[in-house]
């Protein structure tokens, strides 16, 4: 019978099935960090149960960590006390951990493809909604809650209803100055936040087999965003160079091995999906985001829709556009930008650093936005140093923090003023999620660099050589 990618993956890892409930799935790969995995802990200490298999979990600080002065004491309190936790309940259950200050250190999303953690036909989760990036390997990942977290530590199986499967094809090529962030926020608002509930989604057609994978990292990061479960694309020779020599890939015989169970992970011809959408690479601009969700985009050189158009209740259609201080039919282009925020397991990739250098090289920052370029990780960092970037980004009146979550939830010091509008490569606009007042305007990081080197919205193609 015909399978899909997705069935394939979660029928080999059902250890059992409960009728009319959820499937027992096995969990290959559990990442963890500071914020959602003191609980779990303690839960397993007052119950004196075991982490199952320590060598399945990873340990990374990233919420919490400043972008800053990463050797010296944590100031914030609470941050100091959930990474001395990290630190202290993975050196007693015998997990590894990359806390702050490790040359491995970067935020989950973005340690555990680079290190080969993340590889085909596995599932992974973590305690974090964007867990949904590693399925750009064909993997099943997704977001888990702390009290899963735990279950996850002591028995390396969750419970999982079967979601339905969804196909988004876009055939084609993307046009210059267009890159998978875009084409993500177009998808979203194409379907709404809440399009793909209850659904797994694969990604097919030509733009995504063009793509890096860092860019279907960045696709599958923002499947959660319309509400997925998650997002995958089936693995090609792309996924097989990008994973080949890893710390944590198969070597030897094991990658042969890997591999011929690998290049099995496709659609089969004739299987079937609940529902499928198909569009045209072409038909896809520079997106930025107007409102208070991320299925609020339009293209960068259209106009604020009018309720009417909208997705939205009117109401929440009005507050939203409140919260923003914009009005309908108003242009996005030429608004005045604050700040911008390039970071994330979104966009804190090395490809989103070359992006943002090769827009910016030759330019100077605008005097009055204040920019926070934030590695993923350490490893992305020193490729920034290596490739010669950091001298582009020097020469062009910027800087480099240090790897971490940063302004995308603002956890750390790293929070947008109240009022003041920032362009992120992040993944979410909600009110005050870039700090309390904070108005956040989503978007790729050429269009970030775009308003970095101008000070408002651009479209980043009038500024492209
Ligand atoms: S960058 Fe943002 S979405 Fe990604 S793991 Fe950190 S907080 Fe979560």
């Amino acid at each position: 019978m015909s399978k899909t990618l997705f069935d394939k993956v979660w029928d080999t890892h059902v250890v059992r099935k409960i009728e009319g409930g959820p499937d027992v799935l096995f969990i290959d790969r559990h990442l963890i960090h500071e914020v959602t995995s003191p609980v779990a802990f303690l839960g397993l200490r007052q119950r004196d149960i075991r982490v199952l298999y320590p060598e399945r979990t990873f340990a990374t600080a990233d919420h919490n960590t400043p972008t800053i002065n990463q050797h010296l004491p944590v100031q914030d309190p609470l941050s100091a006390n959930q990474l001395k936790a990290l630190e202290e309940n993975t050196k007693e259950y015998g997990i590894r951990h990359w806390g702050l200050g490790h040359y491995k250190n970067g935020i989950v999303h973005v340690i555990g493809p680079e290190n080969g953690i993340t590889q085909p036909g596995a599932t992974i989760v973590c305690g974090d909604s964007h867990t949904s990036t590693h399925g750009a390997f064909g993997a099943i990942a997704f977001g888990i809650g702390t009290s899963e977290v735990e279950m996850v530590l002591s028995s390396q199986c969750i419970m999982q209803p079967k979601p339905k499967k969804m196909r988004i094809t876009i055939n084609g090529a993307l046009g210059k100055g267009v890159l998978p962030k875009d084409v993500a926020l177009f998808i979203i608002s194409k379907l709404t936040t809440s399009g793909a509930t209850g659904y797994f989604v694969e990604y097919a057609g030509s733009v995504f087999a063009q793509m890096s994978m860092e860019g279907r990292m960045t696709v599958c990061n923002l499947s959660i965003e319309m509400g997925a479960r998650g997002g995958m694309i089936a693995p090609d020779q792309v996924t097989f160079d990008y994973i080949k020599d890893r710390e944590f890939s198969p070597k030897g015989a094991d990658w042969d091995k890997a591999m011929a169970y690998w290049e099995t992970l496709k659609t089969d011809e004739g299987a079937v999906f609940d529902k499928e959408f198909v569009f045209e690479g072409a038909e896809i601009e520079p997106m930025i985001t107007y409102g208070t969700n991320p299925g609020m985009g339009i293209g960068i050189t259209k106009e604020i829709p009018d309720a009417k158009q909208a997705e939205e209740a009117e109401a929440t259609f009005a507050k939203s556009l409140g919260y923003m201080g914009f009005h309908e039919g108003e242009p996005m282009e030429g608004k005045k930008v604050d700040y911008v925020f390039v970071g994330s397991c979104t966009n804190g990739r090395i490809e989103d650093f070359r992006a943002f250098a090769s827009l910016v090289k030759g330019k100077r920052k605008a005097d009055d936005v204040t920019v926070w370029l934030v590695p993923g990780s350490h490893v992305v960092e020193e490729q920034i140093k290596r490739e010669g970037i950091l001298d582009v980004l020097t020469e062009a009146g910027f800087s480099l923090r240090q790897p971490g979550c940063s302004a995308c939830l603002a956890m750390n010091e790293d929070k947008i003023p109240a009022g003041k509008y920032a362009v992120s490569t992040s993944n979410r606009n909600f009110e005050g999620r870039q700090g309390p007042g904070a108005r956040t305007l989503l978007a790729s990081p050429l269009v970030a660099a775009a308003a970095a080197v101008t000070g408002k919205v651009t479209d980043p193609r009038t500024l492209l050589q």
